[in-house]
Formats: structure tokens, sequence, C-alpha cells
């Protein structure tokens, strides 16, 4: 049997014997776990069907290199298609999945306002993590968080874009505003983040303007947590904030953000006491919460939701009463396992496996165990923390690691070479090769949110497109046969241009 894209919803979807034709495997995104998970059944007897909303694998622990020019997002986000082509058991669709429906095992997606719905025998779902504002979706607007190529690249406009209205800004108020800048949440995001504006504002700028001095820039990050980086421990916390400080920017803990509008945000202090910062921009990097599809999963299972909306998993990584169904990454809620990238990539190899223990007869695997190589995050150029087991290192060493590692994992031969270059450039220079911006990069998303319907609010249905396009075109004849008749006219009639022979 081929892996059916079947248009109407009420088509049979009655699950496929194991072992009496090709089993027929459904990935919901093509993030770490879906990839992954989809690669490593590259040698299975499966035909795999990955459904995700945008058409690239993104390394997401790179978005802040392209929101301050270093990387280009085409180095952190190559194609799925491109990356699977050789994988002849896999095939990728387009579309964000709007339904999971257990009983009758298949999965809805849209895009665009077309729908479709693929059958499965077993589903793989890795549909990550958005942001979280805790409630306060409205902060959105003004304060982009940092978890797709659309957030990056409108958080680079933004960056780069203030610094260009600062230098035409009237009066020292709208410079300092312009020239503020603060990052919400000192996780590794956040403190990539800041350390990064800040290298621009005192390194990479500081000769390309005339009227400001970017070295003047106010660089703020803000924590309600007591501390930076806590899941690194204590130590590393408090040395990340000494070369934060060092840097030049102002780490603000304790402080929780209870609003935030066009021109700034307001914070709380510990002692109750609130105080406003102006900024222009700022930069969400505090909270997660897992896709909606985790919610779904848990009501038609009964499976357990926690407050970060991820569901609870069996210990084998399947959903409670769905051993057909595997649940990855950082939807999942499961002994306290971080959201990282190694848990779903390790928890998709996982299940990729079962699923081919399964097929031969084999037995059941061992409970899912995390194996945790370490975590670490930048500061800035040559300045890095890093903590494996028990080791902790700082400063270059831990920077050294850091290259490495992320020259492994980022996907594809050309990716790692030109990511080298980028590094090169930034880092041994002072240069972003990637300063490029656009309106539209700052505006389109609010645009977007403001439309009805969204982008399918701006396509033609498919079937409206034929009968559209010949009214426009009849339209177009008619006004192009008048045209040409009145030019006819004009000149026959010696209304206008020369007769021959006067
Ligand atoms: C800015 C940032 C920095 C990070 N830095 C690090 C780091 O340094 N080290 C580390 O280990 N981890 C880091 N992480 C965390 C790491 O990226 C995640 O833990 C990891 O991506 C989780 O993998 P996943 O497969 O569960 O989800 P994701 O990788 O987020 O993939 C989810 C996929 O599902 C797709 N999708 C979502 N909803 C739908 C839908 N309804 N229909 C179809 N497709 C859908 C998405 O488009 C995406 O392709 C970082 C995360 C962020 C945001």
């Amino acid at each position: 049997m081929s892996v059916d894209q079947v248009d109407d919803p009420g088509t049979s979807t009655s699950p496929t014997p194991l072992g009496a034709e090709t089993h027929r495997v459904v990935v919901v995104g093509s993030g770490f776990g879906g990839l992954f998970g989809t690669k490593a059944l590259r040698r299975a007897d499966v035909e795999v069907t990955m459904v995700a909303k945008t058409t690239h694998h993104l390394f997401q622990p790179l978005l802040y290199q392209v929101a301050t020019g270093i990387l280009s997002e085409g180095e952190i986000a190559p194609p799925t298609r491109e990356i699977l082509a050789k994988q002849r058991n896999a095939r990728v669709i387009l579309g964000e999945v709007t339904h999971i429906d257990l009983d009758r095992r298949t999965v809805t997606s849209q895009v665009l306002g077309r729908e479709t719905v693929t059958p499965y025998d077993t589903l793989l779902v890795a549909a990550g993590a958005g942001q979280s504002y805790f409630g306060n979706d409205h902060f959105a607007e003004f304060a982009p968080g940092m978890k797709s190529i659309d957030d990056a690249l409108e958080l680079r406009g933004r960056i780069f874009g203030a610094f260009e209205l600062a230098e035409i800004a009237e009066t020292e108020e709208e410079v300092e505003r312009l020239l503020t800048f603060v990052v919400v949440g000192a996780g590794p995001t956040g403190v990539e983040m800041a350390g990064q504006i800040a290298e621009l504002a005192h390194r990479t700028l500081k000769r390309d303007f005339r009227r400001i001095n970017t070295r003047h820039a106010r660089v703020i990050l803000v924590d309600a947590a007591p501390q930076v980086l806590p899941p690194f421990g204590e130590k590393l916390g408090r040395k990340t904030k000494e070369d934060l400080e060092g840097l030049g920017v102002e780490v603000q803990l304790g402080a929780m953000v209870v609003e935030v509008d066009e021109r700034g945000l307001e914070v709380q202090d510990k002692d109750g006491r609130r105080r406003r910062i102006d900024a222009v921009t700022k930069v969400w990097a505090a909270g997660v919460q897992a896709s909606p599809l985790a919610k779904q999963l848990a009501e038609q299972s009964g499976a357990p939701l926690d407050r970060a909306g991820r569901v609870g998993v069996n210990p084998d990584l399947t959903l409670p009463g769905h051993p057909e169904v595997f649940v990855v990454g950082d939807m999942i809620s499961l002994n306290n396992l971080p959201g990282v990238a190694q848990v779903a990539i390790q928890g998709a190899k996982y299940a990729a496996k079962e699923i081919d223990n399964r097929l031969k007869g084999k037995a059941p695997q061992e409970p899912f165990r995390y194996f945790d190589k370490g975590s670490m995050a930048t500061i800035s150029r040559f300045r890095a923390v890093a903590l494996i087991g028990k080791v902790r290192l700082t400063g270059f060493v831990a920077w050294l690691m850091w290259l490495a590692v992320h020259l492994v994992y980022i996907t594809g031969f050309k990716s790692r070479v030109t990511a080298l270059l980028r590094w090169a450039v930034s880092f041994i220079g002072r240069g972003r090769s990637e300063r490029t911006t656009t309106e539209q990069q700052i505006f389109a998303r609010t645009a977007l949110n403001r439309l009805e319907g969204g982008t399918a609010g701006l396509v033609s249905a498919p079937g409206e497109w034929n009968d559209q396009r010949s009214e426009l075109a009849a339209q177009r004849r008619a006004t192009l046969e008048e045209q040409a008749s009145e030019e006819v006219r004009l000149t026959d009639t010696g209304v206008r241009g020369a007769r021959v022979g006067d």
C-alpha cells in the first residue's frame, strides 16, 4: 500500500495490520525529534510521511546568531525535503497539524486553506513547544520571542533598526529609549542574546554611525529568578553574570516583568516596587508552552497535562492507552526531562527503534533513558560556560567546545562550512555578514495577526482560482480593446499626431 494522502476526511482509515502491507508511520514536526526520528527509520520496512508546518529543519540553538546578523537563516534552517531527498521511504508534506484523531488514526493538516488527512499505523509526534508569555499574550506584539526564523528576522530588523532610528532621533530622551535593549529571561537564550547585542553595540557598530555613540547603548537582562542560568548551578551562574557585566550588560535579577508596551516595560522588584524601563527593543526569552497538540492528545487519551502544557507519556514514550502513538521532545512530561535537543533526538531514535523492533517481532526495549551529554551557553566571542556531568568549564575552553559541538550538529556540510566562515568574520574580525533587514521583516507578523483568517485570507481557495482568473482576464481584455480603439480613433480623426502630407 502506498502512503495515502486523502482529501476526504470521511475516507476509511483502518490501520494496516502489522506485516501485511507496508506499515505507515506519520511523523509530526521537522525539528530535532521529527527529523532524527524519520532518519532513524531509513532502513525500516515502513513508509514515513513527515507532516510539518515549515519547509525547513530549524536549528533553534543558533537563532540568536540570525537575529544579531552573524548567520543567515538558510545556514540554520536547511530544507527538510533536501535533507531527506535520498531517503526513499520518506516523504514530506507541508501543513500545520490541526487535529489528530486517535480513534480513526488520522492526522489532519492545513496550509493556506488546503486540508490534508493522512492515515497512520504508527504516529510519532514531535511538535515541540512555543513561547509562553505566562498568560500575557499581548506582550508578544512588542516583545517577540525566539522560536522561529520569523522571530529571528523580526528581531534582527528591530535591533539594527533601533540604531538607525537613534541616528536620526531629535531628542536625547528618544536616543536613550532607542538605544536601550531589554532581554527578558536569563536562561541560555537570554544570556546569548544579551551578550551578542552588547558585542554589536560595543564592538561591531562602533564606527558605523556619526551622530550616536553606539557604545552608550544599554543592554539589560531581566529575570524574576535570583540567578542567571539556574540549570547550570550557582557557580556557573555567578561566573556568567560577571562575564556579562564585563561586557557592559546590566543584569537585573528578582525583577518580574508585569507590563510591556511599544515604548518600554514595567518590572516589579522583589520588594514589590514597580519601575519602568523605557526601551523600544524588547526580546522575550522566558517561558515555553508545549504545542497545543499535546492537549489534544491528553484529552483524547486521558493522559495528564502539566502546567507547561506537556503531555505525560509512558516510560517507553508511548501515549497511555495508545501503544501506536509515540510522543517525544519538548512536548512531553516524563521524569523531569529538560526541554533540550538531545532529549528530542534520543527519544525519537528510541521510538524509531521500537517501531522497527515491533515490525521484526523483537521484544520491546527497556524504558527510555536519557543520556545527558551536558549543557553549554555562549556569553560572547571566545567566552562560554559548559556543564558536562560534574565538570564545569568556563571561558575559551568552553567556547571551543561550544564551537565543536555546534559544528557537528548543524545539518549539512554546506551549512557547516559557511557557518565556520561567518564565525571567522564575526569573531576574529568584527563584521556581521547578515545585516540586511526589511520593513516586512519587522511588521509582517503584526500585520498578518490583524488579518482575519490569517494568510489563508490572502490567497484564493483551490478551484476558485480558475473562475476568478477568467473573469479577471475578460475584464482586462475589454479594457485593452477599449484603449486600443480609442488610440485608433484619436489618430484617424486627426485629433492627435501629424497627418502625412501636412
Ligand atoms: C532559541 C532557542 C535556543 C535553544 N538552545 C538550545 C541549546 O543550546 N541546546 C539544547 O540542547 N537545546 C536548545 N534549545 C531547545 C531545543 O531546541 C529543543 O529542546 C528542541 O528543538 C526540541 O525538539 P522537538 O523536536 O521537541 O521540537 P522542535 O525542534 O521545536 O520541533 C518542532 C517541530 O514541529 C513543527 N510543528 C509544531 N507544531 C506543528 C503543527 N501543529 N503541525 C505541524 N508541525 C508542527 C515545528 O515547525 C517544528 O518543525 C533551544 C531552543 C530555543 C528556542
